[in-house]
Order: structure tokens, then C-alpha cells, then sequence
């Protein structure tokens, strides 16, 4: 079997219209075949957060150094992320199929989120308002602060339009359907898009 290897984060292209979906798409593919997976380890998770701007650079890269300091802890912190991203993709599949979603699954992201809220605290920023602090000084908060993310993403109804699923080969991306018409069938039209009117058009002259 052909092994592919994983793109490294800054690569990775962000077509899913929100950081949560952007989340669950750092597994390559989940049609056709599963993966390659691009969070190899807790540092690859904290430079794709630093990407999606969930933490800040200089956030990133302390607790980068953490994790690579205690390493067990930061596995467990990476295995725990992945668990929760993989509960938000079958939420997220649900919500496309109107199917009742894993009581379990609704359970991870819900703890996470609380986790979340509970360590927040009321702060002067820089600029002299008053915010809840998001800094995480932990690497037990990554989760929490990736599934209060989540909650924000799914409770967002009456404000956002639906999740929709690319049906391209290998693909299988999520993402936010932004399209004027509310038909986006692809994660990327140049991409999965293409390919597949390829696919066709040589099925057509074969
Ligand atoms: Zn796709």
C-alpha cells in the first residue's frame, strides 16, 4: 500500500469557514481511505492553533516547549484533542443527515466547553476593555478551549448556514457552506471539482 505522507501544517489548505471545521479537517481523508493525519504531534496541534489565531504565537510556542519537556503529557493532550475532533466530525455528520447525534459525543465537547468557561477570568486587555482572558497555560486546556470552540459553531443557528460533506474521492473535507446559492458541493471546486468532472468526462469517452 501506498503511504502517503502528511502535509505539515502550514500547508494544509483552510476551506472548511471555520476553525473548528478547519479542525477536523487535519485528516486528509475520510472517503475512500482515513488519513494521513497532519497532528503528528502536540506541536503540530499548537502550530496549526497559532494558525487559526485560537492561540496566540507566543502561546503556541510556550507551551510547544512544554510539551516537549513532558512529553507524556504532551500525547495525552494530542490524544485527547484527536478524540474530541473525531467526536465533532460524527456531531457534525449528524447535523448534515438530521440523525440524533451520540449522547457521548455530545457529552466530550459539552465537558470541554465547561472546562473551558470555568477557567476564564475577567481581565483589563491592553487596550483598557474588559475581556475574558483566553490565554491557555496548560496543556490540559488545548481540548477545552477547541470544544468551547465547538459549542460556539453548533449552537450558531439562526446565525450560520448549514455544514455541508465533499463527496470527493478521498476527500470528505467539512465545511461551511458560504455560496451565494447555498449549493456548495465541494471543499475546493479546483480540486475535488475538477477531479471528479475529469473522472466523468473520461468515463464518458473511455
Ligand atoms: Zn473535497
Amino acid at each position: 500500500m501506498e503511504i502517503i505522507p502528511a502535509k505539515p501544517i502550514r500547508d494544509l489548505r483552510l476551506l472548511g469557514g471555520h476553525p473548528v471545521l478547519d479542525f477536523v479537517n487535519t485528516v486528509d481523508s475520510r472517503r475512500d481511505r482515513w488519513g494521513p493525519d497532519a497532528l503528528q504531534t502536540c506541536g503540530d496541534l499548537l502550530e496549526w492553533m497559532s494558525r487559526l489565531e485560537l492561540v496566540s504565537a507566543g502561546c503556541s510556542i510556550r507551551l510547544a516547549k512544554l510539551a516537549r519537556a513532558h512529553p507524556e503529557e504532551g500525547r495525552e493532550a494530542l490524544d485527547e484533542a484527536k478524540a474530541l475532533r473525531e467526536a465533532i466530525y460524527r456531531v457534525a455528520l449528524c447535523e448534515i443527515s438530521m440523525s440524533d447525534a451520540d449522547a457521548a459525543d455530545l457529552k466530550l465537547i459539552e465537558d470541554g466547553a465547561k472546562r473551558w468557561a470555568a477557567a476564564q477570568k475577567l481581565t483589563l486587555s491592553p487596550s483598557g476593555a474588559i475581556v475574558w482572558s483566553q490565554e491557555i497555560s496548560h496543556l490540559s486546556a488545548i481540548t477545552a478551549r477547541l470544544a468551547s470552540s465547538a459549542v460556539e459553531l453548533f449552537i450558531a443557528r439562526e446565525h450560520r448556514r448549514p455544514i455541508g460533506e465533499c463527496p470527493g474521492r478521498d476527500c470528505g473535507w467539512l465545511f461551511i457552506d458560504h455560496s451565494k446559492s447555498g449549493r456548495r458541493r465541494w471543499c475546493s471546486d479546483e480540486t475535488c471539482g475538477t477531479s471528479a468532472r475529469v473522472r466523468k468526462y473520461r468515463a464518458k469517452h473511455s
